[in-house]
C-alpha cells in the first residue's frame, strides 16, 4: 500500500463525506450519515500500522503498540490509547482517523449460554452476531462467534428470517472484525471459532470477507482451521475462493437433493444449477484438499423424507469424496409456513445418510429462546425495515 494512502487529512475526509452525501438519492435512507471507512484503524495489519506511524513522523514501534491496543486491549477511542504520545493521538484524530468500533445496541441471552447481540453501525443500521459457548466432555471450552457479512441479505431463502428482513448493504472489513471483538468482550474470553453464517451471503461480499478473514487470522490470532465460510452458492465464487487455498472450511447450504426442490427453498438456485454447484465443490476439494461441508436445513414434510436422504447420498457419491453433511432442524420463525421436524424424523434422515456411508452431524439448536434463527432478533428490533424503530424495541434480558 502506498505510504500516503493511509494519511487522511480532515479536509479531504470531510470533502469525501460531503461528496458521498451529495450523490445519495433523496429518500429517507439517504439521510443517514455516510460511512467513510478509509480512515479506520481496525482491520489494518501490524506492518500497515507501523507504516502509518512512520507516516505521522513517529517511530515504527508505535505502530506495533497501536496493533496491541486495537486487537489485544480492544480500545475503542484513539484518545484512550494512553500508551501513545498525546501528539500522535491528536494528529491521528485531526487527520480523520478512528478506531472503527460500534456500540452493542442490545444483547439477549438464552438459557444455554448463547448470547445474541445487535451491533449498531455508524449509519444506524443493526447487524446480528451470536456468541455460542460450548464445553465438551473433556472440559475444554470453545467460544464460537457466528458473524454477519451483510446488513440483511438479498437472496431471500424461503425459510430464513434474514432473507425476509430485506437487504441494505455489504459490511466493511472492520464491521466484520468488530463482531468477533464484541463477542470476546461480552464473554471475557477469546473466540476460538468463527463461522461466517450470520446475516448475509459472504460470497456476495467476498473482498471484505477475505480481508476480515486475514485480520481475524493474523491479528486476532484465530486459526484458519477454526473458521468456516458459508455460502448458499453464488456462481463463480467457489472457484475464486479455492484459488486462495485457505485452510478454513467451506460450508455449502444445500437444503435439497435436486434442482426442483432446491429452487423452491432457495430461489437464487435458479441462476446456479445444482450440477454446476456440485462440480465447483468437487473442484474446490481437489484444489484445496479441504473437505466441503453441506448444510441441510430439515423442513418438516418438505425435504426431510427418507427418499430425500437417499437422493442426497447419491448426489454426493456422484461427486467423489471429501464431503460431510450437517443437518439443521429448522428453527421456527414468525410468519413462516415451514415447521420443525420431529426428532424421530431427523434421526431417521441421519441414519439413512450414514447407511449410504455419508458422514453426518446434527446441529444442536442453540439459543432457541434468544430468537435462534439467523436474522430473527434483528427483525424483532427492526421491523421497518432496516432502520432502528425505537417504538418496537423490547427490553433485553440480563446477560
Ligand atoms: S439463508 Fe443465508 S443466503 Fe439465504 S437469505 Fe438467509 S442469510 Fe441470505
Amino acid at each position: 500500500m502506498a505510504t500516503l494512502q493511509h494519511v487522511c487529512s480532515a479536509p479531504l475526509a470531510r470533502a469525501l463525506r460531503s461528496r458521498a452525501a451529495s450523490l445519495a438519492p433523496s429518500t429517507s435512507r439517504a439521510r443517514l450519515p455516510q460511512t467513510d471507512s478509509s480512515c479506520v484503524l481496525l482491520g489494518l495489519s501490524e506492518p500497515e500500522l507501523r507504516q502509518l506511524a512512520l507516516d505521522f513522523g513517529q517511530q515504527s514501534y508505535r505502530g506495533k503498540q497501536l496493533h496491541g491496543l486495537l486487537y489485544k486491549t480492544k480500545g475503542k477511542e484513539i484518545q484512550d490509547f494512553s500508551h501513545l504520545p498525546q501528539a500522535f493521538r491528536n494528529d491521528l484524530c485531526e487527520a480523520g482517523w478512528r478506531v472503527g468500533r460500534s456500540p452493542v445496541h442490545r444483547a439477549v441471552s438464552a438459557a444455554d449460554g448463547t448470547v445474541k447481540i445487535l451491533i449498531k453501525l455508524e449509519d444506524n443500521r443493526l447487524i446480528e452476531t451470536v456468541g455460542i459457548p460450548v464445553e465438551d466432555d473433556k472440559g475444554s471450552f470453545r467460544l464460537t462467534a457466528c458473524i454477519s457479512s451483510q446488513v440483511g441479505c438479498p437472496l431471500r431463502c424461503s425459510f430464513c428470517a434474514t432473507g425476509k428482513g430485506g437487504y441494505s448493504r455489504n459490511l466493511k472489513r472492520h464491521e466484520i472484525v468488530e463482531q468477533v471483538l464484541a463477542i470476546e468482550e461480552l464473554f471475557r474470553h477469546r473466540v476460538t471459532n468463527v463461522v461466517f453464517m450470520g446475516m448475509g451471503e459472504p460470497m456476495l461480499n467476498l473482498k471484505s470477507v477475505l480481508e476480515a478473514h486475514r485480520c481475524l487470522n493474523k491479528d486476532v490470532q484465530i486459526g484458519q482451521r477454526m473458521m468456516t465460510i458459508s455460502t448458499v452458492g453464488v456462481p463463480n465464487t467457489i472457484k475464486l475462493l479455492a484459488s486462495y487455498k485457505l485452510q478454513s472450511t467451506l460450508a455449502v447450504s444445500l437444503h435439497a437433493p435436486n434442482q426442483e426442490l432446491r429452487e423452491m427453498i432457495v430461489p437464487s438456485a435458479k441462476s446456479y444449477p445444482l450440477d454446476a454447484l456440485m462440480d465447483d465443490c468437487k473442484a474446490y476439494f481437489i484444489q484445496t484438499r479441504r473437505r466441503v461441508t453441506f448444510e441441510y436445513t430439515l423442513l418438516a414434510g418438505v425435504n426431510d423424507r427418507i427418499e430425500h436422504a437417499v437422493e442426497l447420498a447419491e448426489l454426493l457419491h456422484s461427486c467423489g469424496r471429501g464431503y460431510h453433511v450437517n443437518l439443521i432442524p429448522f428453527n421456527p420463525i414468525e410468519g413462516s409456513e415451514y415447521r420443525r421436524p420431529y426428532k424421530k424424523a431427523v434421526l431417521a434422515f441421519a441414519a439413512a445418510l450414514e447407511s449410504k456411508k455419508i458422514t453426518v452431524s446434527v446441529r444442536q439448536t442453540r439459543g432457541l429462546d434468544a430468537s435462534a434463527a439467523c436474522g430473527q432478533l434483528r427483525n424483532n428490533f427492526q421491523k421497518s425495515p432496516l432502520l432502528e424503530s425505537a417504538a418496537a424495541e423490547p427490553q433485553p434480558l440480563p446477560i
